[in-house]
């Protein structure tokens, strides 16, 4: 008895947990996303740096690292919104790195302050953090990303918008 209560009340709580993430999921809204291009990597362990002074003077200190284990998914991803469209507040199996090409788009990013992003700017949004991006007009919104994810695994899931928002 004691079990198919037990069972009964996880089997609530999925129920429950199922309903508010489609009641709450914030979904796509005059946006997609069309992949450019796909590729799987083994681990990638690289490092790049120019030395900083005083042993390179007049060279601004610039260090990239990039490592992972296991197998990697690369995207590459043209992203457009009609004026007004937003993705959805959603997650990425790991980083989103990207630049707006044309428009002005605003990207809210759990936990920091929103970015309103134009022609040329760059952005990064690290692993599994909920983010929307919205066309703010008046024009076509149109975004180049690149993403590093974890193999096999959705490139995007939709969240609900974060409490603190
Ligand atoms: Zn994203």
């Amino acid at each position: 008895m004691r079990l198919k209560l037990t069972w009964s009340f996880a089997l609530l709580a999925a129920l429950v947990t199922v309903y508010i993430a489609r009641t709450h999921a914030t979904p796509a809204l005059g946006f997609v996303g069309t992949t450019l291009a796909l590729g799987r990597f083994g681990d990638i362990d690289a490092s790049n740096y120019q030395l900083a002074p005083p042993l390179n003077p007049g060279v601004q200190p610039w260090l990239s690292l990039q490592k992972t284990k296991g197998q990697s998914d690369v995207y590459v991803q043209n992203n457009v919104w009609q004026p007004g469209g937003h993705t959805g507040w959603h997650t990425h199996p790991g980083e989103e790195v990207g630049y707006i090409v044309t428009g002005t788009v605003e990207m809210a990013i759990d936990g920091r302050a929103t970015l309103t992003l134009q022609a040329g700017d760059g952005f990064l949004i690290p692993p599994r953090t909920p983010h929307n991006a919205r066309d703010v007009g008046p024009g076509t919104g149109h975004m180049l990303s690149t993403y590093i994810v974890e193999a096999g695994q959705p490139l995007a899931s939709f969240t609900g918008e974060p409490d603190d928002r």
